[in-house]
């Protein structure tokens, strides 16, 4: 807002009528802010409708230009996003599996094969261990990794399908966790019908552990999401990222200017 007073000033701007909002990512051209959910305003004597950095406080053509250069770019932009698609399907079904191994990961450790004499002869049967420090192990590394499963594909949900409802997400990561769940209690009890009472438990606990990491995701996520971008991110490439903010009704990551710091303190009402 500091740069707002030195730049060339436009008095009737605010008089001219609103004819729209910006609803996409369009970016200032001087300083890179995000002018998405500004107003377009039409100037009466040109009739061009304009679009003012708050900023900065430049005007801008609301229209973006259609030069070739702009539809190769477009081109370009969709085989990127199908790149994208792609890593992201590939992310989902290695994640699952996991997350599956995971579910299987109790039976097998905490079980084992054992001897026993039949009216046949000797035969190898499966049996549960009773190794009290190893299903500590068990439990432990067990619920680790499901949580941390979990909770990466719920971030990876709200962040990447922004736009779905919350309700959605909830879900989704509840069919989701129900199904990797019953496709390893279907497998083990065709594999040990007889141990399938005993590994139920162990199944549904990975799957509740999963699905408290996943909601745990949907609720704190793109909070933390906004946190790591603050960190990582130098705030001009952050506006291509501000529609994690807008999805939240929160104000798009601001641009420093120099000095801003004295400016903010000095002008802000608060
Ligand atoms: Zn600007």
């Amino acid at each position: 807002m500091s740069l707002e007073a030195s730049s060339p000033p436009v008095p009737s701007y605010d008089t001219w009528p609103v004819i729209a909002h910006v609803e996409t990512d369009r970016y200032c051209d001087y300083c890179g802010y995000n002018l998405n959910t500004q107003v377009v305003r039409r100037d009466p004597d040109l009739q061009l409708l304009l679009v003012r950095c708050p900023e900065c406080g430049r005007l801008h053509p609301a229209g973006e230009l259609l030069t070739s250069r702009y539809i190769w770019f477009r081109r370009w932009a969709l085989s990127i996003a199908i790149v994208w698609i792609i890593i992201l399907l590939g992310l989902l079904i290695l994640l699952t599996i996991m997350q599956g191994a995971l579910c299987r990961m109790p039976l097998e450790v905490l079980s084992g094969w054992d001897k026993i004499m039949t009216a046949t002869g000797e035969k190898w049967v499966r049996q549960p261990q009773l190794d009290a420090e190893l299903k500590v192990q068990v439990y432990f590394w067990g619920g680790l990794g499901s949580v941390t499963l979990g909770g990466l594909m719920g971030l990876l949900a709200v962040v990447c399908c922004y736009h779905l409802r919350r309700s959605r997400y909830y879900l989704f990561f509840f069919v989701w966790a129900l199904l990797i769940g019953g496709v390893i209690v279907g497998v083990w009890r065709s594999e040990e019908p007889q141990l399938l009472i005993w590994g139920l438990p162990h199944i549904l606990r990975q799957s509740l552990i999963y699905l408290i990491g996943a909601v745990a995701a949907i609720i704190w996520g793109r909070a933390f999401a906004r946190w790591m971008l603050t960190i990582i991110l130098p705030p001009k490439i952050r506006q291509v990222m501000s529609f994690l903010w807008l999805v939240d009704g929160l104000p798009p990551p601001a641009i420093p200017a120099a000095g801003e710091k004295e400016a903010t303190s000095l002008s802000s009402p608060a």
